[in-house]
């Protein structure tokens, strides 16, 4: 594709599918060329090789004398001579993007997904298989990590699909959020038309990578058919009493009124519009309250075996569970407070994970908000101002600030040392709405309380010794002197801990514990870090939360019946003044459902991570418009057997959708009870979404950076002449060379379009796949990507050596059949029987489990080079064989192959290989398929049309098959046969072109391990001889040494 249509701006990307289309429309006329048979039957002859036809005849040096069918996009017509043109990348895929649509034959169709769920009783019931990638924000580009996510998905569908599975495979918009709106603000163009646009464009752009997504499922967050279902949610939520408001702090820009969200705050803390310092301000917000549910959602994660474990302590982490003590210390009134209704001060309430850590207390720490700062002395109320004050400055999230306080004058007693005078100090890093809103300051034995105590010059006290187990006794000795750091592991209690002393902290802290809940000041407790999740947001573009306040009643939700509460599109952007919403008085004003006088709406809208925890119950009920899902549905497709996405959502995303649908399980929304769901044992269970959880690496770009400035430098700045030696135009130095997530500040993105039109989509997909398992990172390298178009024309090449079953008349042998015959077959065609087996159940075991599509790739061109080494054997009565004999002759006088087998197995064989490669190469798998099967003209009616590849059946395999027969290789040392060894071929590592080091390393391995290298290859001192050459011969059967 041109540069000049490299640009991003969607006005210009309208441009650009206009001429896309003009493309396509020239691609009609791009013609496949396919061979036309001849009307009479075809010669009885078991095998004859097909005549390469011109769409793969430059991989053939012989010609034709047929005349040739000229197919436009599938039906034939017209006859035009052979020319030599190359796989014709393009036209194969229009061909069959049109013909799928046509037929849908690959697509999972609703219809028989709802039969699933309604019809219980089928008598052989397909097993449901629900794969999910995480639904896109549609922001109009679909990059190189959109490839890689959707290649991975749809590989997984379509293997599904073959294997016989009834397969869920939707594709939806996340469509709500901050882009929109500001695309309004700054373009002036509505969010609603931005979205929309966007979305068709992304949708092409899926179609031209193939994707097969099931279309009748698709469904957008910001149609008031989705979020009136996302509105009932929260309805029924807050019937539950888990969606409640509360104070809560957010940016405030006090130039333009309005909140902000994290995202446009910058790194200095100031707007990203009107530049003013942010501030923090308080309102009240709505919250649906997860902490309820925080011990099923950390438990859990016990089920989900098939998660990254890395993700679930992720998890576990954000959850944060620490059992410890609650402390009441006791705060009596400092004597210079002025505030005269005081009565005795008050009480200081903690939480510790360290109660065994008690008489290392030496100061409290609580929040600015804390009530007890109502009593504190005159004089120390201007400092804690001020230090409020300081706090408002909003801090950008990647700069932590460090803990900072102000002493308040309180003082609080030691319940242990009455003698005590432990010191109140108001902090940044205590929240008020976390736990207590104040924590015990152990600067011995914790690292954020030691450095607060260092900057107010306190003398740290520990408490604790390092056990002696855990250390050895130097380090020990070490660390029994503390430098001024804290000691956070735990030991054994020091002298000075009163009755505690010399204890184990496990033992101390339930002494400790025991003998406050006797004294009445402490008990055991056990404390959450997450906390409930904030969800109202004061912007425009998001689903409206369906509450009316009324000066009467209060908050009252709007009656289900009355649901969707539109979101208004006649709307103002100017980034000032507050949510649009607020500004809309027809909107606002409302009456109140309960008592019906007049009340007002509430102005907020969702947070979208509220839309996306739910899209998946969706997907499984699109058009219900009674409910969110039918329960029985949701009940049928639920779990989601393989969720893809980013790692960037191992938390939020997940966590949110976690809850949602625990919420909706355990309110009977859906799901079969816990006792059915715990004897069956093989789904999570519990309403757990997800089963298994496939988390894919970044997609990282080649990037170039200035030596000397660090600057990013564009493509163009960079001479590649030598691949391997970039340089630096403008300097002439060689330029630093990193990986790096791709990203437009880099200038080392690539445009997934320009790739398939230069490469194809099947080419990219696979370079996709082959370059890097699904969960690490890719790195992008556009030039290996010849690698997979040659490997495409071998397969190619083989299809064109193969001949349909009925063009001859004979049929092809069955599974079953050469599974019987295997007795009988010679050597060849063992080892062929063997490959296929043992490559089936390979890519069997990673499209069902494993997911190592890179290592299905090796397999498949393993089998390819090892089909291409053989021959398929030419019955003698054929009439067309002669020719075929003939070039069977030259290539085994070229030394090429000597190798034969039956045309029953070679046919299977490469049956099998296409039916293998299809899922991952979809286009090219139907057009090889198609070459395989196509009928000639008056053959049996039965096979007159070829149907889709993936109305086929998945290959089986036989174990006993896969038992590989030894090999035997002999080594040659300077020309003479020494010793033989033996191995398994299956163990032989694949050798390419490319790459004999895998290879050559492994029979070294072998043969220098063998006793007689001692003679032939070592010498008196058992030291390896130099080696001046090592050659491989005949698939490793012969390996000769020059020493
Ligand atoms: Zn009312």
């Amino acid at each position: 594709m041109s540069a000049c249509l490299r640009i991003a701006s969607p006005g210009t990307r309208l441009a650009r599918q206009f001429a896309h289309g003009q493309q396509h429309a020239r691609q009609q006329h791009s013609l496949i060329l396919r061979p036309h048979w001849p009307s009479s039957p075809a010669p009885s002859a078991c095998f004859r090789a097909r005549t390469p036809t011109p769409v793969f005849a430059h991989l053939f040096s012989t010609s034709s004398p047929r005349p040739y069918a000229i197919a436009p996009t599938g039906s034939s017509t017209v006859n035009t001579p052979a020319s030599n043109q190359p796989l014709d990348y393009a036209a194969i895929e229009q061909k069959w993007l049109k013909r799928w649509k046509e037929d849908k034959i690959a697509s999972s169709s609703l219809s028989a997904a709802d039969q699933h769920a309604n019809t219980a009783s089928t008598a052989k019931e397909k097993e449901k298989f629900y794969v999910l990638s995480m639904f896109p924000y549609p922001s109009g580009i679909l990059h190189m990590g959109h490839v890689r996510v959707y290649a991975i998905n749809d590989a997984m569908a379509r293997s599904r699909r073959m294997m016989g599975y009834d397969v869920i495979n939707p594709m939806g918009w996340d469509a709500f959020g901050l882009p929109a709106e500001n695309a309004a603000i700054e373009r002036s163009i509505h969010p609603n038309e931005w979205t929309i646009k966007n979305i068709a464009v992304m949708k092409s752009q899926m179609e031209k990578i193939l994707a097969d997504f099931d279309w009748d499922r698709e469904l957008r967050t910001c149609s008031p058919d989705y979020y009136r279902w996302t509105q009932y949610l929260f309805l029924k939520l807050h019937e539950a009493g888990l969606a409640y408001q509360k104070e809560a702090v957010v940016n405030w820009d006090p130039v333009d009124e309005t909140v902000l969200a994290n995202e446009q705050v910058d790194a200095e803390g100031k707007s990203w519009r009107s530049g003013a310092v942010v501030e923090k301000r308080k309102l009240r917000q709505w919250f649906f309250k997860i902490t309820e549910y925080a011990e099923d959602l950390l438990q859990d994660l016990d089920r989900l075996h098939h998660w990254p474990e890395r993700v679930k302590q992720m998890q576990r982490n954000w959850i944060g569970k620490s059992r410890g003590a609650e402390f009441d210390f006791t705060v009596p009134l400092a004597s210079s407070s002025l505030t005269s209704d005081a009565q005795g001060g008050g009480k200081i309430q903690v939480f510790t994970s360290r109660p065994d850590t008690i008489y290392g207390v030496q100061f409290l720490a609580v929040s600015t908000e804390h009530p007890i700062l109502d009593t504190i002395p005159e004089d120390h109320r201007q400092q804690l101002e001020e230090f409020k004050e300081s706090l408002k400055r909003v801090v950008s999230s990647d700069q932590e600030a460090g803990p900072e306080g102000v002493p308040t004058g309180l003082f609080a007693k030691h319940p242990f040392l009455p003698d005590a005078k432990i010191p109140v100090y108001a902090v940044n890093y205590v929240v008020s709405d976390y736990g207590t809103g104040a924590v015990m300051g152990v600067p011995g034995h914790d690292e954020r309380d030691n450095v607060f105590a260092k900057s107010q010059g306190m003398e740290i006290k520990y408490v604790v010794a390092p056990s002696s187990s855990s250390s050895t006794s130097t380090a020990g000795d070490q660390r029994s002197q503390p430098t001024g750091g804290a000691l956070t592991a735990k030991g054994i209690l020091t002298g000075d801990n009163g009755e505690f002393s010399n204890m184990s902290s496990e033992d101390a802290a339930a002494a400790v514990i025991k003998r406050a809940s006797e004294l009445g000041f402490g008990r055991e407790k056990t404390s959450y870090r997450i906390r409930d999740w904030l969800l109202s947001r004061q912007r425009y573009w998001g689903a409206p939360i369906p509450m009316i306040h009324c000066h009467g009643c209060g908050p009252v939700p709007v009656p289900a019946e009355d649901l969707p509460v539109v979101l208004p599109m006649d709307v103002s952007f100017t980034g000032r003044g507050g949510s649009p919403l607020q500004q809309i008085e027809s909107w606002v004003n409302c009456s109140c459902p309960k008592c019906g006088s007049a009340a007002k709406r509430d102005t907020d809208t969702m947070d979208t991570f509220v839309d996306s925890s739910w899209y998946f119950f969706r997907y499984l009920d699109p058009q219900n418009t009674l409910l969110p899902f039918s329960s029985a549905k949701a009940t049928a497709g639920m779990p989601v057997d393989v969720y893809i996405g980013g790692v960037e959502h191992a938390i939020l995303h997940l966590l949110y959708s976690r809850f949602l649908s625990k919420f909706a399980w355990k309110t009977g929304l859906y799901g079969k009870g816990a006792a059915v769901e715990d004897k069956e044992g093989n789904d999570p269970g519990r309403g757990e979404p997800f089963k298994v959880l496939v988390t894919q690496g970044m997609v990282q770009g080649r990037t170039f950076k200035d030596p000397v400035t660090g600057a990013f430098l564009k493509p163009a700045e960079v001479d590649l002449t030598d691949p391997n030696k970039p340089i630096q135009i403008s300097t002439g130095l060689a330029p630093a060379v990193s990986w790096e997530k791709m990203s437009k500040s880099k200038f080392n993105g690539v445009d997934p379009e320009d790739m398939i039109a230069s490469h194809g989509a099947d080419a990219t997909r696979l370079h996709v796949l082959y370059k890097a398992p699904p969960s690490e990172e890719l790195e992008w390298d556009e030039q290996s990507i010849v690698g997979m178009q040659r490997f495409l024309g071998k397969v190619w090449k083989i299809v064109g050596m193969t001949q349909g079953e009925t063009e001859t008349g004979t049929r092809t042998a069955s599974f079953e059949e050469l599974q019987a015959s295997m007795g009988a077959m010679n050597k060849d065609e063992r080892e062929l029987w063997r490959q296929v087996n043992s490559t089936v159940m390979e890519l069997t075991t990673s499209f069902k489990s494993t997911y190592a599509f890179n290592t299905s790739i090796a397999f498949l061109i393993k089998l390819t080079n090892h089909i291409s080494s053989v021959t398929p054997t030419v019955a003698s009565s054929s009439v067309d064989s002669q020719q075929q004999q003939q070039q069977v002759v030259k290539k085994q006088k070229k030394g090429k192959s000597q190798v034969e087998v039956s045309p029953e197995l070679y046919q299977y064989s490469v049956q099998s290989l296409v039916k293998m490669l299809s899922p991952l190469a979809p286009a090219f798998g139907e057009e090889c398929w198609e070459t395989l099967t196509t009928t000639v003209p008056g053959a049996s009616p039965l096979h007159q049309s070829s149907s889709s590849v993936f109305s086929q059946q998945w290959p089986a395999y036989d174990t006993e098959a896969i038992k590989a027969d030894k090999v035997v290789c002999a080594i040659q040392i300077n020309g003479k046969s020494r010793f033989n060894v033996e191995f398994d071929m299956a163990e032989l590592p694949l050798a390419d072109k490319d790459s004999m080091a895998a290879q050559e390393q492994f029979l070294k391995d072998l043969i220098y391990k063998h006793e007689r290298a001692e003679k032939w290859l070592k010498d008196e001192n058992g030291q390896i001889k130099p080696v001046k050459k090592m050659i491989v011969v005949k698939g490793a059967k012969i390996v000769s040494f020059v020493l």
